[in-house]
């Protein structure tokens, strides 16, 4: 792409489509390495010979290709003994998950132990993912494996340019999905991994049919195409074997996504007291009897959680019975701690079998985050996707501006005026504290007579004057942040909700007393204070510190960016939509990398290539003085403005190297 004699938008896109039709789905655009999704197996493209050829190739010689990224940085790495990151990005369904394994897939090639039998650390770390898939992932609208959650992969190297170790940090799980599908979207595959299992397993586990759940049955969605769920189940069993997972902590993990499901289907009626509930009905009855077989508790103690609430007071414990609406809130609540729960235990599971290497000289870290989102109705989650865009923004624009400045440093030019924008203000917006979105809404959260419209009234009192903030016309709970990607509009409504995590202590107290040591384990006991009230933790918060503590990691790594690019929304091969494109490398930061680039000197060109180039311009000055000095008389003598000559290269401002042409086309 910066070969293009011209870098703008047209060209990009053009280049890109052009590519795409002969199946050539990368592209390099200066640091940046494009993927378009091709929507089909292109097998041949990572198979071990093509890793072979990619090892060691010099950068640029062979084709553009994911190989010969990770292989650069690979080699960084061990030439400089440097830590290396590559961010991989794009919008959902983009390909990055699948880009991610295939990096990973290289990395473990390099740098993998030849010979070496049984669970190496590099099938470990591989063998990570569909276990992740399984807990993590669900059919959607616009991917029918998407991640619902974000990741770091931190693959860590000995001396030697060995893998000897790797952690897996894991961003913000959808919780919602667990309680809340709607078609065509799917919940969790390990439902309906289970509800396929081998009949033995079935039986044990007291699942059936996935029409039979609450939890499933809200959409008419069950099947994934090409996707075998009772195939899947072994899969999963066996990859979670090669990560140290055992047999029993297996059962308990199955155990726990069927106590879900069942609990699930329990429902609840008016009660005798005022606003009080009861089992609905012998249904009920049954499942909550089989949840409290499959978690292993008190099934009184469990009914007792799901129905009342026990009210601390400076004159002791009162017991205050729930309506039937709020136990149906307590259970899903419930629901979606436990799973949250078994999920991080899968992941720290994970980091403690593949085990971490102290002595590590250097790490490769991939990180397959959640790219930008804008949809019609944008909540919660969309805000924290969105600020962690911003970050990772505001990290890409340093780069690609700080390697600008290195290129013009190392010629010795004047770059004194080359303007930065910079996104900070938004990121201040959302995350600064005291006065940042998060903030405000954590005051909100604690306040207990706080409505989401109070706490959208103290946005707009709050932001009234920022630049980056508007209310939209007689919105009452809505309001608007002008990201660089593009406006998007939040509504306020369940913010409140969303960015509490507190368990209930009564649930937190059934689950601890669980006679499986696995289910406990999910609950271990809070210390005395906290114990007493369920005390408010914010979400967004924790979330923030976080990304800081990646935000941190990533600055000690030398970036490499990948964008993966969703040429379609209709998930085929060989359809590609220009205005869908444009706007995902807009959103993903490319024309913003071009741009930051036209703000500097886009086009370099060596003295001998200028010459060769626009020398006919200027013939006479050419032969009567040397490179240096004739490039600098063309430049003067076609009256153009501002552009340098450096020690090696002549640096032109945008539009010049149009108009250099336009004249060359005149001679
Ligand atoms: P999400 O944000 O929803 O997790 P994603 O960017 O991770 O989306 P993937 O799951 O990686 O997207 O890709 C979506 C689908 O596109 C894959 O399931 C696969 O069918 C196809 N796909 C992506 N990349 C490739 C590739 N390099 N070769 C073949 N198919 C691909
Ligand atoms: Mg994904």
């Amino acid at each position: 792409m910066t070969k293009l004699a011209y870098l703008h938008e047209p060209g990009v896109l053009h280049n890109l489509a052009c590519r795409y039709s002969l199946n050539e789905i990368y592209t390099y655009t200066g640091n940046i390495l494009i993927a378009v999704n091709p929507f089909q197996r292109l097998p041949h493209l990572y198979d071990v010979h093509m890793m072979e050829q990619y090892k060691g190739a010099t950068f640029g010689e062979l084709s553009p290709h994911l190989f010969a990224i990770a292989d650069s940085c690979y080699r960084a790495m061990i030439n400089e003994h440097g830590s290396q990151s590559i961010l991989v990005s794009g919008e959902s369904g983009a390909g990055k998950t699948e880009t991610t394994k295939m990096l990973m897939r290289y990395l473990a090639f390099m740098g993998g132990r030849s010979g070496t039998e049984g669970r190496t650390v590099e099938q470990q770390v591989l063998e990570s993912n569909p276990v992740l898939e399984a807990f993590g992932n669900a059919k959607t609208v616009k991917n029918n494996n998407s991640s619902r959650f974000g990741k770091f992969v931190e693959i860590q190297f000995d001396k030697y340019g060995k893998i000897s170790g790797a952690a897996v940090r894991t961003y913000l799980l959808e919780r919602s999905r667990v309680c809340q599908v709607s078609d065509p979207e799917r919940n969790y595959h390990c439902f309906y991994m289970l509800c396929s299992a081998p009949p033995e397993d079935v039986k044990r586990f007291k699942v059936g049919d996935p029409r039979s759940f609450h939890y499933l049955n809200q959409t008419s969605c069950y099947e994934v195409a090409n996707v075998d769920d009772a195939r899947e189940y072994l899969e999963t069993r066996n990859a979670m074997d090669i990560v140290g997972i055992s047999q029993e902590e297996q059962d308990a993990i199955f155990r726990v996504v069927a106590a879900i499901l069942h609990l699930g289907n329990i429902n609840f009626s008016k009660g005798k007291e005022i606003d009080s509930s009861r089992l609905r009905d012998e249904k009920s009855i049954n499942h909550l009897k089989t949840v409290a077989e499959l978690l292993m508790c008190d099934e009184k103690l469990l009914e007792d959680s799901l129905c009342q609430r026990v009210i601390v007071t400076p004159d002791g414990n009162i017991t205050k019975p729930l309506d039937p609406d709020s136990a149906l809130q307590s259970r899903d609540a419930l629901a979606k701690t436990v799973y949250s729960r078994l999920f991080d235990w899968i992941v720290d599971k994970i980091n403690n079998s593949i085990g971490q290497d102290p002595d590590a000289i250097s790490i490769i870290g991939v990180l397959d985050i959640y790219g930008f989102e804008s949809f019609k109705v944008n909540s919660f989650e969309q805000l924290c996707i969105n600020m962690t865009n911003e970050k990772l923004q505001q990290h890409f624009n340093q780069h690609v501006f700080k390697m600008e400045q290195e290129e013009y440093t190392r010629d010795e030019i004047d770059w004194s005026y080359v303007e930065f924008v910079d996104n900070q203000d938004v990121l201040d917006l959302i995350e600064k504290k005291p006065g940042g979105i998060i903030a405000l809404l954590d005051e909100a959260c604690m306040f207990p007579k706080s409505t989401h419209e109070t706490f959208a009234q103290k946005m707009y009192q709050t932001y009234k004057s920022h630049k980056r903030f508007s209310k939209p016309k007689l919105a009452r709970t809505a309001f608007t942040i002008n990201h660089y990607a593009g406006d998007v509009t939040y509504q306020a409504d369940y913010f409140l909700d969303k960015n509490k995590d507190y368990v209930v202590a009564e649930h937190q107290a059934l689950l601890n007393s669980s006679r499986c040591s696995f289910v406990a384990n999910l609950f271990p006991p809070l210390p005395e204070e906290s114990s007493k009230q369920s005390k408010f933790s914010s979400i967004g918060t924790r979330f923030k510190q976080q990304l800081q503590a990646l935000m941190e990691t990533l600055s000690t790594t030398e970036p490499h960016y990948i964008r993966c690019v969703k040429p379609n929304t209709v998930l085929k091969p060989g359809i590609f939509e220009n205005d869908n494109v444009l706007n995902q490398l807009r959103c993903g930061g490319v024309l913003e990398a071009i741009r930051i680039s036209c703000a500097g000197y886009p086009t370099k060109r060596t003295f001998d290539e200028f010459i060769d180039r626009f020398g006919v311009l200027a013939p006479e000055l050419v032969d009567s003085s040397d490179e240096k000095t004739a490039c600098a008389a063309i430049c003067d003598k076609m009256g153009l403005k501002g552009y340098q000559i450096g020690k090696t290269k002549v640096f032109l401002r945008a539009g010049q190297m149009a108009e250099l042409d336009a004249r060359r086309a005149e001679v």
